[in-house]
């Protein structure tokens, strides 16, 4: 037997494995353990009693007990609520993708092989680019298959999942009985924790937790593993930005200045009617006018001083 042959049925049959095990188990349809590795991650900083934790604490933790007006026991409810509901709507949403055969990998590229080749042609010319095309085509075909349209694909469920959460998260602070009746339960935390992330009114968590991450699925047009990738990086976005603390470094929150800071000023009087963006970037924040940085916070704070001396 031939050391590609041998690739190929090793390639296969752990496909297959990975795919009935995707099947099979709805804990990693939803992510489940993403969920609660970060939110365990984040108790046991709240209740290690580290001081030098304080220093990164974005309030004092007296002030989660004081100041927030639902309990431990309201929030841990509320989570295992939508958690339940967002896990039993992804095992009957996610439909099983096609089987992963090495034909199925070899007719997509070849697709992308004769989109590439017209494109270089159209670009450089017909000499110059069947050159390039020897030289590189392949390799570019091959990236592009594995890496590049995965990606993108990825950014731009990252692009749908903020719109449909800026706009009707937005919707929620504007229109009153909808603030009232649904999102003033996420406001009920003044003080922000970990836990606090999937605080919601049930029909929220639906609309917008659920709904959201369900349009950008279906019009991304995502694998099962893709899904799994970003709702286990949303999901851990999400506690993360609710945490309380302002570390130096943290992993999730390199992509963007969307982090538990930011987020934490939505949280208070101050910027209730700002920083509408969750949970990835903060472009529409910024185009539309509703972003706030301490720095506003402060300078809006010296105005206020200045006009009462
Ligand atoms: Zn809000
Ligand atoms: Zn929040």
């Amino acid at each position: 037997m031939y050391t590609g042959d041998r690739c190929t049925i090793l390639f296969q049959l752990s496909s297959d494995i990975a795919q009935r095990h995707t099947r099979l188990c709805p804990s990693s349809r939803c992510p489940s353990s993403c969920l609660l590795a970060a939110l365990f991650f984040f108790h046991l900083l709240d209740i290690s009693g580290w001081k030098w934790l304080d220093r990164y604490r974005i309030h004092e933790s007296a002030e989660v007990k004081s100041r927030n007006l639902a309990s431990r026991w309201d929030v841990v409810w509320a989570v295992v609520l939508q958690h339940s509901v967002q896990t039993m709507l992804g095992i009957f949403w996610l439909t099983d993708a096609p089987p992963y055969t090495l034909s199925g990998h070899q007719e997509a590229m070849s697709t992308i092989g004769r989109i590439l080749v017209s494109i270089i042609h159209r670009t450089i010319g017909d000499e110059a680019g069947q050159d390039f095309l020897e030289s590189r085509g392949a390799g570019i075909v091959q990236w592009l298959y594995w890496w590049g349209i995965p990606m993108a694909q990825l950014f731009f469920a990252m692009f749908v999942i903020d719109t449909w959460q800026y706009f009707l998260h937005r919707l929620m602070h504007t229109n009153k009985f909808l603030y009232k009746h649904l999102h003033s339960v996420h406001h009920r935390l003044y003080v922000p924790y970990a836990f606090g992330a999937l605080y919601n009114h049930p029909v929220e968590g639906f609309l917008l937790d659920t709904m959201g991450a369900m349009v950008a699925e279906y019009l991304s047009c995502l694998t099962i593993r893709q899904s799994i990738l970003l709702f286990a990086f949303s999901t851990c976005k999400t506690v993360d930005d609710h945490c309380g603390y302002n570390f130096p470094f943290d992993p999730l929150q390199i992509l963007s200045t969307n982090n538990a800071d930011y987020h934490d000023i939505h949280h208070q009087t101050i910027g209730i009617k700002s920083n509408f963006s969750q949970p990835f970037f903060v472009h529409w924040d910024t185009l539309l006018g509703t972003r706030m940085t301490r720095k506003d916070i402060e300078t809006r704070r010296n105005k206020t001083k200045t006009k009462t001396t």
